[in-house]
């Protein structure tokens, strides 16, 4: 590791704009066969709620950077036996472990974390809560530049449930950052947000409204994990009145690309034709997240500065 202070990433708003631009541009770069550096370094993926893509992705990134992976199984290790969060980090600091990629159900429990940890240890916020997950967000944004076109022409719309989405919170914070032309919000009104910064963010209330000349919209997932009323709502209601289908998507800009963090519920709030559609990035939103994923180990290492 570098011996300049550690470094961790918990969200969007802690980054400065010049190491936001530089993640951009070397996941781009990684992305189209730039080498990966070589880094001797150890991650432990540490994940208290499910992950497909984000924990592959973190640990496919760690192998072509030449990292030592470790996967600590929950329900094998010693939490089980009471011991905290907190003791963990350091247990593993203590075995040489550089960086933990860490998933917690609750919200502001990586941030609490990097309070805490031995000075040396990384963390990076994989998703927290209803918090933050800032590598998706870079990596959202790495899959948009990858398609050439300027932030300033770039009329984005998130839609569904945002108020329960780590991804809405940080694209906003990113997607505003980074000075996009057009940026919209819109979800049933139990699932707007109540603590969410959406400053300079035009709220819709319907879809047809948040489609409307967009040039790329961003789905998102009801994140029934998070909410205490069970059963809703209804899906099939849900997706006539908030789902994507080809029909709806007319309103949109010709060509209007659709981005979804995954994972997708089919029928719910996306059809399948447009999942799958020529219009659909999800497959590319899901192969630059190993090489975001890469960047951002590669900046964890003090390597691949703003340039
Ligand atoms: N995979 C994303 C997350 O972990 C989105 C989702 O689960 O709906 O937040």
């Amino acid at each position: 590791m570098t011996d300049k202070a550690t470094r961790h990433l918990l969200d969007i708003d802690s980054l400065d704009s010049d190491t936001v631009q530089s993640l951009l541009n070397r996941a781009g770069a990684l992305a189209a066969g730039s080498a990966p550096s070589h880094l001797d370094m150890t991650v432990a993926n540490l994940f208290f709620e499910p992950s497909t893509r984000t924990r592959v992705s973190f640990e496919l990134a760690a192998q072509r950077l030449g990292m030592r992976v470790i996967n600590i199984e929950l329900d094998r290790s010693s939490s089980t036996k009471g011991e905290s969060l907190t003791d963990t980090a350091a247990t593993l600091a203590a075995m040489g472990v550089d960086c933990i990629v860490l998933r917690h159900p609750e919200t502001g429990r990586c941030h609490k974390l990097a309070s805490e940890v031995p000075a040396g240890l990384s963390l990076l916020n994989a998703g927290d809560g209803r918090g933050h997950h800032p590598s998706q967000a870079l990596l959202d944004a790495a899959t948009i530049a990858a398609l050439g076109m300027s932030w300033s022409a770039l009329d984005l719309s998130i839609v569904g449930d945002i108020r329960h989405s780590r991804v809405a919170r940080s694209g906003l914070q990113l997607f505003r950052r980074l000075g996009i032309g057009r940026l919209r919000a819109a979800g049933p009104p139990d699932m707007m947000p109540d603590d969410m910064d959406l400053a300079g963010v035009e709220v819709c209330t319907t879809l047809d409204e948040a489609l409307e000349d967009a040039n790329a919209v961003m789905m998102l997932r009801i994140q029934r994990e998070r909410m205490d009323k069970t059963g809703w709502p209804d899906s099939k209601h849900y997706h006539q009145e908030w789902g994507l289908t080809e029909a709806r998507l007319a309103s949109a800009a010709p060509g209007c690309r659709v981005l979804h963090p995954g994972p997708i519920n089919r029928g719910v709030e996306i059809a399948a034709d447009v999942a799958d559609g020529p219009r659909s990035l999800i497959l590319k939103q899901v192969r630059m997240g190993v090489f975001m994923r890469m960047a951002i180990l590669e900046w964890l290492a003090g390597r691949h500065q703003a340039n």
